[in-house]
């Protein structure tokens, strides 16, 4: 990618760009011109993309919104190419905002800066890098070296992920629009930090359509050594596996670290039960809090093996070590119905998320409530219920209020100990980037409340989930 087609240009007053009106001579025929371009191996320079967006959009750019939804556009100047730098103008032809444009997509640019018109070149993707890393300094001590170094949008790069284990950088993409710029941007992150290695992922919608255009493959090693298995990393001191090159997400949970923390700080003493357990972090953390058990439950048997030989490598904490573990591999759903007798004193929920799309949401929101009251009902005296959810289409009040309900459901009593959102390293700067959220509460040792506790039907949801698991482990290799 050349600095010429970088290059957003400089913008007049009025917003117009000067640098995109140099056009070849008409006198001379296209074909003599472009044979001359072809052999100096430069591209066209080309007049900068302008759109015109609806009313509403211009009001959501101005409020900071990072999304411009294909139906919000009005007036577009050509055909624009995926990837490149799209300008929008608002109605008084004023510079409103500019960003990646995808013709393809219904999100058909997302923005990279909105306000005044800005030069977008190497220098200024390095100094919005380098503001991601300063947004994090300090956060973390050499116990942890697995975080997120930038969250997409809420980071100023939308669609684009950089979590760090270690040594190893995992650049994920969640949108083509980036394929163009790629190898920029991986030798912008290999001047920042020359000793790592860096994994390229792509986002499942993307993987399907990666072959028709996008110059590497998920999973490839763009920098530095190359990779078989896992890596290892610190997160507060313990020693996790991420599978960087297939595993969910970019290898491993890292938006989950401060929860994690707040279960050790609850365990101590308690038997642990960790559903949707993935490869043991909260059991870990739990083992570490001095739990006197920790159950993992997950569906996956590669999840399972992942969490034993997490628990394998703390064996040097005495509390790990001494704590026994029990493997658990089953169908969360089907098990909370099924083993009534099995009773434990602190139960992680952290399902995946229960709504992809906005239509799912009513029953997502059902299926949150039914899995708090079955845990619930596992639950002894005394004991903490931890139910997250990361449903970006699941608001925290609804979670909060149908978890809050299932709780009053059981006829139990019951304190609320806390509720938690995104940790420091995973901001989220705008509505539909918030999607984490947990609630803890506590079932009092008396006082049961009359009458007993009611049973919750299974609905059919459990059986969907189960259906989506077996989908995603087919694309990540974490299904059973
Ligand atoms: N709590 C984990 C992350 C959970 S990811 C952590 O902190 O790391 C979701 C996990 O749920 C995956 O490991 C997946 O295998 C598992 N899963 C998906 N559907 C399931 C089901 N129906 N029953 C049990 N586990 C399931």
């Amino acid at each position: 990618m050349s600095s010429t087609r970088l290059n957003a240009g400089v913008a007049d007053r009025r917003g117009r760009v000067a640098r995109a009106t140099h056009f070849p001579d008409p006198l001379l025929k296209p074909g003599f011109y472009s044979a001359i371009v072809q052999s100096m191996q430069v591209n066209l320079p080309r007049q900068r993309l302008r759109l015109r967006v609806s009313g509403a959009a211009e009001t959501a750019l101005r409020s900071g919104h990072p999304w411009v939804w294909a139906e919000s556009c009005r007036e577009q100047s050509r055909a624009g190419q995926l990837g490149e730098l799209a300008v929008i103008y608002d109605r008084q032809d004023r510079f409103l905002a500019i960003g990646l444009f995808d013709p393809q997509a219904p999100l058909r640019v997302r923005v990279l800066h909105a306000g005044k018109p800005q030069t977008i070149d190497s220098a200024w993707w390095r100094r919005r890098l380098l503001a991601a890393v300063e947004r994090r300094a300090g956060l973390f001590d050499a116990r942890t070296t697995g975080y997120r170094l930038v969250n997409g949008e809420s980071d100023g790069w939308p669609g684009l992920v950089l979590d760090r284990y270690d040594q190893t950088l995992v650049l994920k993409l969640y949108t083509a629009a980036w394929w163009p710029r790629l190898e920029e941007i991986s030798a912008i992150l290999a001047a920042q930090w020359p000793e790592a290695r860096i994994v390229l992922r792509l986002s499942r919608n993307l993987q399907r359509v990666a072959e028709t255009g996008c110059p590497a493959t998920d999973g490839q090693v763009l920098r530095g050594p190359g990779l078989e298995g896992p890596v290892t990393f610190l997160e507060s001191g313990l020693r996790f596996e991420a599978e960087v090159r297939r595993g969910q997400k970019t290898g491993f949970f890292l938006d989950q670290r401060d929860n994690r923390r707040l279960v050790e700080s609850l365990a101590r003493g308690r038997e642990v039960l960790n559903t949707f357990s993935f490869s043991g972090g909260f059991s870990l953390y739990a083992a570490r809090g001095g739990a006197r058990s920790v159950a993992d439950l997950d569906i996956s048997a590669h999840a399972l093996a992942s969490a034993q030989r997490n628990f394998a490598l703390n064996h040097d904490s005495e509390t790990v070590a001494r704590c026994p573990r029990e493997a658990i591999r089953a169908d969360a759903f089907d098990w909370l119905d099924q083993t009534p007798a099995r009773k434990f004193d602190l139960i992680i929920v952290d399902p995946p998320s229960l709504a992809r799309r906005e239509v799912e949401r009513a029953r997502a929101i059902q299926a949150y409530g039914r899995l708090a009251a079955n845990a619930i009902a596992h639950l002894r005296p005394g004991g903490i219920l931890a139910a997250a959810s990361c449903s970006a289409h699941v608001s925290a009040a609804e979670f909060f209020a149908v978890v809050r309900q299932a709780a009053r459901r059981s006829r139990r009593n019951f304190e609320e100990l806390q509720t938690t959102g995104h940790p420091p390293d995973h901001p989220a700067t705008f509505p539909e980037a918030r999607y984490l959220k947990c609630i803890y509460l506590r079932f009092l040792a008396t006082g049961r409340s009359p009458g007993s506790p009611r049973r919750v039907a299974r609905k059919t949801f459990g059986s969907n989930l189960r259906r989506g698991a077996r989908a995603r482990g087919q694309a990540t290799n974490f299904g059973s």
